[in-house]
């Protein structure tokens, strides 16, 4: 395998092949127009799209398959969810640990994803799930790039040795620097803790990946603080504000004088949608608040916002199967982003934005010279891909072919049936059926 033939490329018109030697790409050649028959070593794409591999920057793997153990969380709140947590945590071994982190890498490759951002708790002494998560990052490498950040899911000021354990992460080999300054016992210690970690980050050359302001509380305003000192110290691209779902609370006028700075701060965003529309809006009666942050007015306002699962059945949400596209189609449902616009680029969201958020710079994208990890998609556009539920059929990984999946077929009673309902009359022959109807798929990890 060598090559894709009648590849279509975002952003660009007619089909491609892309060829690559020793695992980057070589060439990408127009086709002119033509479509390419066999030749040799390729993988026919069949005028779908290629794209980059799908990018994961916010998931707990370390947190993932425990829901239920010892208890479900009944309230459905960030805080039950947190207590939760902190009764399994109390069970969790490194081989535990390892192993559900494996398995659900499988899942998320199984879906096209292959760069991660996990958060690791480490407001454990000894860090022993740290250790575990660090060795995952290495034994994961045929399948995922994995960035770990060291997130103190209890707080840095209020808990015991929380600065400590902080530090003696990043020693340890934690590439992000991690935060939850609004479950700190009190604002003063918000503070203090944003400070810490971004004298840590800057200290040792990490990124930053702050859980900020996760909360319906509209009076809840960490991100000014870490935008602010983003700003001063000029580490904003190297910076992440996750969740921010508070600003789905604040009123517009501060939002607007808070944008102002948001803008010269040039921080990353990251939502989470299907997290947030479970945990947030708990503590309301109707209206209900959404409790998302607010994604279209950032993206509208230039800066970086990209989607992530966070969650994949733990104590904070029971559901997730490693599909960042079924997460890309709730976003944009619930920010209400079904313009026509937001379609035709709605891969944006779970590709290029979440690899500038995870810094990956020419590690990633379809150029010449970098490396050859590409998705061969199941329709032809963003928009069909969003219409019809598409998925990833095949990803590469360094030219080598990691995940085929073989979409299911639909058997109808007759074969008339089928005839009607050949075309959905829009031109989108990803919708055609019945090749394409059916959710069932196999996938081979290989
Ligand atoms: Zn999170």
């Amino acid at each position: 395998m060598n090559h894709i033939f009648n590849a279509r490329l975002r952003g660009r018109t007619g089909l491609f092949t892309l060829r690559w030697e020793a695992g980057r790409i070589s060439a990408i050649e127009p086709q002119q127009g033509q479509v390419a028959t066999a030749a040799g070593n390729g993988l026919d794409a069949e005028g779908h799209l290629v794209i980059p591999p799908l990018v994961e920057p916010h998931i707990h793997l370390d947190a993932a398959l425990t829901a239920g153990e010892p208890r479900w969380n009944q309230t459905g709140t960030l805080f039950e969810g947190i207590e939760r947590w902190a009764e399994r945590k109390a069970t969790v071994t490194p081989e535990d640990t390892k192993e559900r982190a494996h398995r659900t890498i499988r899942m998320l490759a199984a879906h096209g994803i292959q760069h991660v951002r996990t958060h690791v708790d480490v407001t454990e002494p000894g860090l022993k799930t740290l250790q575990a998560m660090l060795e995952v990052r290495d034994e994961a490498r045929p399948l995922v790039d994995l960035q770990i950040v060291a997130f103190p899911q209890e707080g840095i000021e209020s808990f015991d040795n929380g600065r400590a354990l902080m530090s003696e992460a990043v020693a340890m080999g934690a590439d992000v620097v991690g935060g939850i300054p609004h479950f700190e016992n009190t604002r003063d210690q918000g503070i203090s803790s944003i400070h810490f970690l971004m004298d840590l980050a800057e200290r040792h050359d990490r990124l930053v990946d702050v859980h900020c302001d996760e909360t319906d509380d509209p009076q809840s305003r960490f991100l000014e603080v870490l935008a602010e000192i983003a700003r001063v110290r000029d580490m904003g691209p190297r910076v992440t504000a996750s969740h921010t779902t508070a600003m789905g609370s604040y009123d517009n006028a501060y939002c607007f004088k808070l944008f102002r700075l948001l803008k010269r701060s040039a921080l990353n965003f990251i939502c989470c949608p299907t997290e947030s529309i479970h945990l947030q809006g708990r503590f309301d009666s109707y209206p209900k608040r959404r409790g998302l942050t607010r994604v279209p007015e950032l993206d509208r306002a230039g800066l970086n916002v990209c989607f992530a699962q966070d969650s994949i059945v733990d104590p904070w949400y029971p559901l997730g199967n490693g599909n960042i596209l079924r997460i890309l189609d709730a976003g944009l449902h619930i920010c209400h982003m079904l313009g026509y616009e937001d379609l035709q680029r709605a891969l944006d969201f779970v590709t290029d934005h979440g690899a500038r958020t995870m810094a990956l710079g020419d590690g990633y994208g379809i150029e010449l010279g970098r490396p050859a990890n590409l998705l061969i998609l199941s329709a032809e556009s963003d928009y069909a891909m969003l219409q019809s539920q598409g998925q990833a059929l095949v990803s590469i990984r360094h030219g080598e072919v990691l995940m085929r999946r073989t979409l299911g077929d639909t058997t109808w009673r007759d074969a008339a049936s089928s005839a009607t309902v050949a075309s959905d009359g829009m031109g989108h022959d990803s919708v055609r059926l019945p090749a394409r109807e059916s959710p069932e798929t196999d996938v081979v990890l290989i």
